[in-house]
């Protein structure tokens, strides 16, 4: 008889350890199957963006991640030939909204460990390294998977009721499903660069950018004493000549000045604004880079591969507790799909047009002339609201049973955005009536005062449910109890 699973996870970067730990939290066991033979070290993604830290807080790694990384109040957006600061990015004009408004830079590999450990240690998550999908077939009872181990010619089953495909753009999952990637590949390769810098250079203002040459080119912090190097090849460049040491050495000279440094790692790579057309295939999901590859310009990749691991997990948890499967999968899809599109690949997109496809003599002027908006602050909220993705709405799924203006969003109290758990918030309505109702078993309830209930801008007695990944599932004004236990068991899929 094959081995079995509840869920079968292909691929162990971070968004599959983000929904091995996600499911753990629920008490959900998987196993994460990862063809290489050990975590990977590059530094690709550098940021870890508020909505994911408050995903991370209410996964209790906090801690761990602000230990190591930089966290910077603000961003001051400066020219890197004289150093004048353009545009300021204050991220304290969000603290109001949650409780870390401020992104957090860390390598991702470190971010990776930081997921990793801590699914390791629930004690429910089996990390195979060196084992490979390479195969699967799945009907309405199941999935079956068939995997190789690195270096062997046999292969061996493992069966699951969910396979979640989280095994990064070239997905294995998502070709055996037939998807491909749909949108459109940006004209001009980027080179990227992460540098060691050991003097005074490290404290300079960033990001730091160069408006005098022909191609987009500019320097970050992302760790102590390491920064990237971002450039647009020209067309007529090869990747060999962006990636010889004396290109990168006039890059750096040109953002950070004279000195010494060490170049760690560098590539050139195409980027892209990709989606499958279904995140949710019957009993297979996609998560990550193998459902959505988004330009690493504004840095939401990861961050909206972890929010994809963080929708699914509770919902693959509630399947496996009796809920309708096919519902809950269908939300995932729906939900996640349309949040890449509508979000993360506009938000993207618009910043990577910005960066790459305005005229050279244009691109100072006008990332002035922002500055100087930015300084309006509900319209600089608005703007930082979205790049750090604490406004990603969900507007439609088949978990809501009616529309409001809070269902669908993020909830407007950070404690809440930041639970780990079904909560039902009760607020003015009969105790009696309240202690009656009939709820699933993982919803706690909540009541609150008046000053906490301002923040849903009602007066009246309302109930709303959270649901477990923070985002309000539904909300009534005056509800009968009936209708409360009706509304929170399909707002959970039960
Ligand atoms: C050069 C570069 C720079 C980037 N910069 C940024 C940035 O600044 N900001 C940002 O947010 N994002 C950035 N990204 C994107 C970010 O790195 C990805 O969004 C993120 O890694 C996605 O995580 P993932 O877990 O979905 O996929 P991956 O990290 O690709 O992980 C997938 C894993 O699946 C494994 N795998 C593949 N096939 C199989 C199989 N058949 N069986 C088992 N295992 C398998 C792979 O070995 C890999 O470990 C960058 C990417 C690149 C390439």
């Amino acid at each position: 008889m094959n081995e079995t699973t509840p869920v079968a996870i292909a691929g162990g970067g971070p968004v599959g350890f983000a929904a091995a730990l996600g499911l753990a939290r629920h008490g959900v066991r998987s196993i994460v199957f990862e063809k290489a033979p050990a975590p990977a070290l590059y530094a690709r993604a550098g940021v870890v963006l508020p909505r994911t830290v408050e995903i991370f807080r209410s996964w209790g790694l906090l801690d761990e991640i602000r230990a190591e990384a930089i966290v910077p109040a603000a961003l001051n957006i400066c020219d890197a030939l004289d150093g004048e600061e353009l545009a300021r990015l204050d991220f304290s004009l969000l603290r109001d909204e949650t409780f870390d408004p401020e992104p957090v830079f860390l390598p991702q590999h470190r971010t990776e460990a930081i997921l990793r450990n801590a699914a390791v240690h629930t004690g429910l998550v089996d990390a195979r390294f060196g084992e490979e999908v390479v195969d699967f077939w799945h009907d309405p009872g199941g999935v079956r998977v068939v995997l190789r181990k690195l270096g062997e010619q046999s292969t061996y089953s493992v069966d699951a009721p969910f396979l979640v495909g989280a095994d990064g753009a070239n997905s294995t999952v998502r070709t055996k499903l037939g998807l491909a990637l749909e949108g459109e590949t940006y004209p001009t390769r980027i080179m990227l660069a992460v540098i060691g810098i050991e003097d005074r250079r490290d404290i300079l203002p960033w990001p730091r950018l160069r408006f005098d040459g022909p191609e987009y080119l500019a320097a970050l912090r992302f760790a102590r004493g390491r920064w990237r190097v971002i450039a647009a090849i020209p067309p007529d460049e090869s990747d060999a000549a962006a990636l010889a040491h004396d290109r990168i050495a006039s890059h750096v000279r040109a953002t950070l000045g004279d000195g010494p440094f060490e170049i760690e790692w560098a590539s050139a790579f195409n980027i892209h604004r990709r989606h499958a057309p279904w995140f949710a295939v019957g009993r297979v999901v996609l998560a990550g880079d193998s459902a959505h590859l988004n330009s690493p310009v504004g840095g939401q990749g990861l961050n909206g591969g972890v929010a994809d691991a963080h929708n699914l997990s509770w919902k693959l948890a509630f399947a496996l507790d009796g809920a309708d499967t096919m519902r809950l999968l269908a939300s995932y899809d729906v939900e996640r799909r349309c949040a890449i599109v509508t979000s993360t690949e506009r938000f993207s997109d618009r910043c990577t047009k910005w960066m790459l496809g305005i005229a050279p003599r244009w691109r100072r002027p006008l990332l002035a002339a922002g500055g100087r908006l930015m300084r309006f602050a509900p319209l600089a909220r608005r703007v930082l609201r979205t790049g750090v993705l604490l406004d990603v709405r969900y507007d439609d799924s088949p978990l809501f049973l009616a529309r409001d203006r809070w269902v669908g969003r993020r909830a407007p109290d950070p404690a809440l955005a930041t639970t780990d758990g079904a909560i039902l918030v009760l607020h003015g309505l009969d105790e009696a009536n309240a202690n009656r109702l009939d709820l699933p078993r993982s919803v706690r309830k909540l009541a609150i005062e008046r000053q906490r209930a301002a923040r849903w801008k009602t007066r009246a007695p309302f109930a709303a449910l959270v649901r477990p990944d923070g985002y309000v599932g539904w909300i009534a004004r005056h509800p009968p109890r009936e209708a409360i236990e009706r509304a929170v068991h399909h707002a959970l899929g039960y």
